[in-house]
Formats: structure tokens, C-alpha cells, sequence
């Protein structure tokens, strides 16, 4: 899953940045609304975390611009104690969630799984498909009951096809989720991740699209 933060505080991004990469998200940082509003239109993520008090264009203007414009993304914002007013204006204005600074990065944590939860259509908290479960709440894999132990690249990639059943994920898409712009792309290509989930589980899981992509059937 691949999250856009957008906050000019740097502290407070940095302590966001480093605990969402701790719970295995590809994290982008942005430090103004005109940025984000061109990424979010120029490149997937899945999640927006917005602060409203930003340089160039604020928060709010970011978000109806998104909605005017018919994005879905997730959305949560970040406000101060004292901005009722801008918690409104932003739930109005189609945020799907709220923070109120200073908060608990745990909180925050709970917050972005239950909102891709919904996001995904999803009520339970983890995923089930084929004997794999997969819980985003302590990144655990298990197959057939039995813990299995994933690298950060490979449960990332698992998360993306598992929590997208029937659906070709593209190269790109998958390349998407794994690196930030700040993230060194590592030797091993795709192909090897894929390889590893597929001998850590097993083989007949993901399917491969030759010269498209990759999928997870919901149906063996
Ligand atoms: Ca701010």
C-alpha cells in the first residue's frame, strides 16, 4: 500500500513517515498542497494523509479539487485541536477521516487499516483467499495455519494482489506499491519476489499474465 503524506511540519512528518514505514507502507512526503494535487493526479497511491494548513494550497482546496475531479482516494486529514470548523468543512468536502494533532501514531495506524479496509470493501480485518490469511494489523501471513515468514517486499506485493482478488495487477502497479521516490529500487526485480512468495506458499497461487502482470484468483 502506498500512502502520500502531505504535511509541512517536518518533525511531526518525519515521526509519520517512520511509523508508517515501520508497518510496511510505501511512504511519499509532500510538503505542499500544489504537489500533492499534481501527484495524486500523476501516480497511484492509495491513501492521502492530508494536513489543511499548507503552503501554495491548502488542504481543503486540495481535497474538493480531488473530488470536483472525481478522485476516490482515501482521504484523512489532519487538523488542530481547535478547527472544529475545519474538521467539517473537510468531512463536507469528502475527507473520509480526521486526526486531531497531536495524536497517538498508533491511532493513526488503526485508522488507515480500517479506512483501506473500507476502501477495499472489506468488514473483517484480515484477508482469507486460498488458505492464505493475511492481517494487516500485525502483518502476519499464515498458510494453512502455519506462520509464514515474509520480507517486507514480498508481504507488501501478497497485500497488493491478495487484497485485489481477480484483478491483473500490472508491473508497474506492483513497482508502484514496493518503492517511494526515496526508496533505493533494489537488484532483485519482481520476478524474484514473486518467486519467493510462490515457494514460501505455493506456486499455483499467482498467476502470472505473460507481458501483463500478475494475479490472485479468488477461485482455484
Ligand atoms: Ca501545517
Amino acid at each position: 500500500m502506498r500512502v502520500l503524506l502531505v504535511e509541512d511540519h517536518e518533525s511531526l512528518a518525519k515521526g509519520i513517515l517512520t511509523a508508517l514505514r515501520s508497518e510496511s507502507y510505501t511512504m511519499d512526503w509532500l510538503h505542499d498542497g500544489q504537489s500533492a494535487l499534481h501527484a495524486i493526479s500523476s501516480e497511484h497511491f492509495d491513501l492521502v494523509i492530508l494536513d489543511l494548513g499548507l503552503p501554495k494550497m491548502d488542504g481543503l482546496t486540495v481535497l474538493r479539487a480531488l473530488r470536483d475531479r472525481r478522485q476516490q482516494i482515501p482521504v484523512l486529514i489532519l487538523t488542530s485541536r481547535d478547527g472544529v470548523r475545519d474538521r467539517i468543512a473537510g468531512l463536507d468536502a469528502g475527507a473520509d477521516d480526521y486526526m486531531i494533532k497531536p495524536f497517538d501514531t498508533d491511532e493513526l495506524k488503526a485508522r488507515l487499516r480500517a479506512l483501506l479496509r473500507r476502501s477495499a470493501g472489506r468488514a473483517a480485518p484480515t484477508i482469507e483467499l486460498r488458505g492464505v490469511t493475511l492481517n494487516p494489523g500485525n502483518q502476519q501471513v499464515s498458510y494453512l495455519d502455519k506462520i509464514v515468514a515474509l520480507s517486507r517486499k514480498e508481504y507488501v506485493l501478497l497485500h497488493e494482489l491478495l487484497s485485489q482478488p481477480d484483478r491483473v495487477l500490472t508491473r508497474d502497479q506492483l513497482e508502484q506499491s514496493l518503492y517511494g521516490w526515496s526508496d533505493e529500487v533494489d537488484s532483485n526485480t519482481l520476478e524474484v519476489h514473486i518467486h519467493y512468495l510462490r515457494k514460501k506458499l505455493y506456486p499455483e497461487l499467482i498467476r502470472t499474465l505473460r507481458g501483463v502482470g500478475y494475479m490472485i484468483e479468488s477461485k482455484a
